[in-house]
């Protein structure tokens, strides 16, 4: 017993995911603390000289510029990314921008988000005209259930959002046409992926056959045509600084 629980002590020491892991690659443990050094900088910096270069759409907050950021399962860092009051990234900000640029949040909605961001949920607590719901299989939420399988009536949603959720679904189509079954006919769909540069059809990331864990797909130029098939329109793409793009789609209208 003792035995088998000094065994899994291990295992769990020595698993990729845990912390004590960092020496295998020190790298997400390096950027962390270095963000968060220059991070607390900016902040000393903000209090001394106040700016309003740019102002978060999520809080208000406003400074000369965004915080850094650190990705801990990837070695990425990011300048000029998170707001340093809400914790807001620059995919979530621009997804806010592009939901409040096309639909009117002021009008009785409903707004389903599906992998909602800590951000977003804090951007629609004070929109009480729109009914907001998330939706995760992972996290707490309103509707704890897949992209592919939402616990929803046809047609209940105006909106809906997904942001960075469907390259890890092994049935992607599956939750695209879970997405379309929940919206109003006319409804929007506004969809962000990571899009290769350079890379004309969609590929399948054959290592991976688990949902939720890594990517499952590679997409390419061809993602806005995958999500037509299922019976959207594309009515326009926003790019993130050359990146990622974000899509709006409309439900036909002669789809129930
Ligand atoms: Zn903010």
């Amino acid at each position: 017993m003792v035995d088998s629980r000094i065994r899994r002590a291990v295992r769990l020491f020595l698993h990729p995911r845990s912390p004590a892991a960092c020496y295998r690659n020190p790298y997400p443990l390096f950027s962390a603390l270095v963000s968060r050094s220059l991070n607390l900088m900016l902040r000393v910096r903000n209090r001394l000289f106040p700016s309003h270069a740019v102002v978060c759409p999520v809080c208000r907050w406003s400074g000369s510029k965004f915080g850094y950021s650190s990705a801990a399962s990837v070695n990425a860092f990011h300048a000029n990314d998170i707001c340093l009051d809400c914790g807001a990234n620059r995919r979530t900000r621009r997804m806010l921008e592009v939901v409040t640029d096309v639909f009117d949040l002021n009008r009785t909605a409903v707004v389903v988000d599906v992998g909602a961001a800590s951000a977003t949920r804090k951007f629609f607590h004070h929109r009480e005209q729109a009914q907001y719901l998330t939706v995760d299989l992972y996290k707490e939420s309103d509707i704890r259930s897949s992209i592919t399988d939402i616990d929803l009536g046809e047609g209940t949603a105006d909106v809906v959002m997904c942001c960075h959720v469907l390259e890890h679904i092994i049935e992607d189509q599956r939750g695209i046409a879970e997405l379309h079954r929940i919206l109003k006919p006319k409804g929007l769909a506004i969809l962000m992926v990571p899009q290769k540069a350079g890379l004309a059809q969609t590929q399948r990331i054959p290592d991976v056959t688990l949902d939720g864990f890594g990517h499952v797909w590679d997409y390419g130029d061809d993602f806005p045509n995958r999500v037509e098939e299922v019976g959207f329109v594309l009515l326009s793409s926003r790019a993130i600084e050359g990146r990622d793009p974000i899509h709006v789609f409309q439900k036909k209208s002669d789809c129930a």
